[in-house]
């Protein structure tokens, strides 16, 4: 595997390399280049020299490389898909979900070619006007988390790209050859010789170097609140423009008249897609006292059925790596202490040959767990969940509402009045009523407190790329009358 730098497919200048592992396996899946800081600066100064050439070709040109790659993406998904099973865990219908899911956002995105629009207003005086119009930030930093390593790699890319930027992708030392296979299919599409690099190496060796760099002009990133804060701190020096895409710990909410079986679909897709290790995961089940226990049976008896091993023929793949298996223990370690009562899981399955060693653990679930647990407030982000009974509406929203984190959120119910108040009273920037996710290329992902700011998809989330620039023009052909300026001044 190799850096991609002004064109050249190179390896890391001192030759350092790191490990990946086969999360279903525990076995090594190969070695992929640490970057330097000589190699960022290298990165970072092609993307700024390419920039203008790019931006100039026009959107309409820039749109041929997106569908190009998502032509080529398209004739060998095979190998995509085999990539996100073996580096990530991904299941067969995920990794197909996924790759669809790339597909998507590549189309979504270049469709923009012609839809990019700015303003013109009137100027304070007559035959006076100001242009407001959209222009790229110049050198964007990409930085993308292993959760879904192709699709956050695509929409951060796809409109990068589209709107003119010149980009460095940083992906995440979980997921480094899913992302490298990428761009390797943008490179073959078109995209110039410096307009896209592709570094590798620990963020906590070189994220603040690459965030801090005086040429970066926006720096987008997914992954985990603390690694956004700490990005926004050093992205001071810059200034850079930040899209921080951060934690969840969504509410799934269900009310006394839903559909149960609507709402028992749902949640086994939204706690247990991607084995819990998605920021829209269900991570509170919140269910109306009245149907309490007879959801929560439904609920114990579906998971003690889902297949956990091999992600070729199961329901469940493992988690990503040793650390995640060990912090979701511990998460059910706590729950057990403080006597929630274990319902269903609980434990690693017993599995045999190769998938032994492999970082899977069971659908956990907890009943009559407190609001104020770690459980309840802490982003778990693997198969374990708690849930506790609620009351009324004012205990649901509180409930729902009381969370650091608001990204996505989930409610089955049927009665109108209730469905209209939770949609409004839930400050969560996605509420999904009597439907799962996960969110559509045209919807706006965003959320609300540590989550983070700005946001992706739709034509709002294009926009994040462009910079509004106000162009004032006189074209009155007269004099200017400048009070502070007296006109005897003027030969
Ligand atoms: P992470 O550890 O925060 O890493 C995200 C990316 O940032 C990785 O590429 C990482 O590189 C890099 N990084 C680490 N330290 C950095 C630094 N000091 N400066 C710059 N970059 C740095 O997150 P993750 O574990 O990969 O992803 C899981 C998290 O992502 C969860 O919290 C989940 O909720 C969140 N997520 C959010 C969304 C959303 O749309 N809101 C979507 C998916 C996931 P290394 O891998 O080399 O450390």
């Amino acid at each position: 595997m190799k850096l991609l730098i002004n064109g050249d497919w190179v390896n890391s200048a001192n030759e350092g390399e790191l490990e990946k592992y086969n999360p279903s396996t525990a076995k090594l899946f190969g070695k992929f280049p640490a970057a330097t800081k000589d190699d960022v600066n290298a990165a970072i100064d092609a993307a700024e020299e390419s920039f203008e050439s790019w931006y100039s070709k026009g959107s309409v040109e820039r749109s041929k490389v997106i569908y190009k790659t998502k032509e080529l993406i398209g004739k060998s998904r095979s190998e995509l898909e085999q990539l996100l099973q073996q580096e990530n865990g991904k299941t067969t219908i995920e990794a197909r979900q996924e790759t669809d899911g790339v597909l998507d956002q590549l189309q979504y995105y270049a469709e923009f070619a012609r839809k990019i629009t700015g303003e013109i207003v009137e100027g304070d005086t007559s035959l006076r006007k100001i242009f407001q119009y959209k222009v790229p930030y110049g050198v964007v930093v990409a930085l993308t988390p292993w959760n879904f390593p192709a699709a956050m790699v695509a929409r951060k890319l796809a409109p990068a790209l589209m709107t003119g930027n010149s980009v460095v992708l940083k992906p995440s030392s979980d997921t480094p050859f899913t992302a490298e296979w990428i761009v390797r299919k943008f490179a073959e599409a078109g995209v110039p010789k410096g307009v896209l690099n592709f570094v590798t190496g620990k963020g906590s060796e070189i994220g603040d170097y690459i965030v801090e760099h005086k040429k970066v002009g926006l720096v987008t990133m997914t992954g985990s609140t603390s690694t956004g804060q700490r990005i926004m701190s050093h992205a001071s020096s810059n200034m850079a423009k930040l899209i921080l895409e951060l934690g969840g710990k969504a509410p799934f909410m269900v009310w006394k008249d839903a559909d149960l079986k609507n709402a028992l679909r749902a949640f086994i897709w939204a706690k247990f897609w991607n084995t819990g290790q998605s920021c829209i995961a269900a991570e509170r089940l919140y269910v109306q006292s009245e149907v309490y226990d007879k959801f929560i049976g439904m609920v114990s008896q579906a998971l003690s059925k889902i297949r956990v091993g091999d992600p070729k023929t199961s329901d469940m793949g493992p988690l990503i790596n040793k650390g995640a298996l060990e912090t979701t223990e511990k998460f059910v370690e706590d729950a057990k202490a403080k006597g929630y009562k274990l319902l269903t899981g609980g434990e690693k399955p017993n599995l045999s040959g190769e998938f032994t060693k492999g970082y899977f653990y069971k659908p956990t679930l907890f009943s009559g767990v407190e609001q104020k647990s770690e459980i309840f407030q802490e982003e778990v982000f693997g198969p374990v969940i708690g849930a506790l009974p609620v009351e009324d509406e004012e205990e649901l929203f509180n409930y729902a509402n009381d969370s650091k984190y608001g990204l996505a959120s989930y409610l089955f119910a049927r009665d109108p009045n209730l469905i209209f108040k939770a949609s409004e009273r839930i400050r969560f920037g996605e509420v999904y009523v009597n439907m799962p996710g996960p969110e559509s290329s045209q919807g706006y992902h965003t959320g609300f407190r540590l989550t983070g700011q700005a946001g992706e998809g739709s034509k709002f989330g294009i926009e994040e790329y462009l910079h509004l620039k106000n162009v004032y023009v006189d074209y009155s052909g007269k004099d200017l009358n400048i009070e502070t300026v007296r006109e005897d001044l003027i030969e």
